[in-house]
């Protein structure tokens, strides 16, 4: 009762984002986001990954499996600026980057998934997909730690 009242009055305003997976990338994603000022829901199928959130975190939390239509229509997702989708398993961020897609059908969210595989980009692109490579990222920072004027 308290999440839906509380997810009531979030719907009302503006900034809220929604991060569907609750490990690393993120709790430190909701975390941040949060502490910026937004309103912040994080889903995770698993109840104990949202013990990496720190007890300072003051948005919702959400036990559920992401890749359910029931679950995602539960969030208010028509009101998101943003839907953040990383889970582990990049079929699985696609698949349910595509749900939120389908559930949105004007200009909000924007959607952002991550991609494990760099390869892969491609596949997510031809879906309208917008999509993040940490290995990609990492590499290119690197580069530009060592110096390289043009990343690799
Ligand atoms: P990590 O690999 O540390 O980035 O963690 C990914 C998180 O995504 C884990 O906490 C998983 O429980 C969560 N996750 C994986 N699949 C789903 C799903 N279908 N719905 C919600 N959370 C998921």
């Amino acid at each position: 009762m308290e999440f839906i009242r509380r997810l009531t009055k979030v719907l009302r305003g503006e900034n809220y984002y929604v991060i569907i997976g609750c490990g690393r990338l993120g709790a430190t994603l909701a975390e941040q986001l949060e502490a910026a000022g937004k309103e912040t829901l994080i889903i995770d199928k698993n109840q104990s990954a949202f013990d990496k959130l720190p007890d300072t975190y003051g948005g919702m939390t959400l036990t559920g499996d992401a890749s359910e239509l029931a679950v995602l229509k539960r969030v208010g997702l028509e009101s998101a600026e943003g839907v953040i989708v990383v889970t582990n398993n990049d079929n699985m961020n696609a698949m349910i980057a595509q749900l939120v897609r389908e559930l949105q059908p004007g200009a909000r969210p924007r959607i952002i998934a991550r991609l494990y595989e760099p390869g892969r980009e491609v596949v997510y692109r031809e879906l309208g997909i917008t999509s993040i490579c940490p290995s990609e990222l990492s590499a290119r920072e690197i580069s530009k730690f060592l110096g390289e004027d043009e990343p690799w």
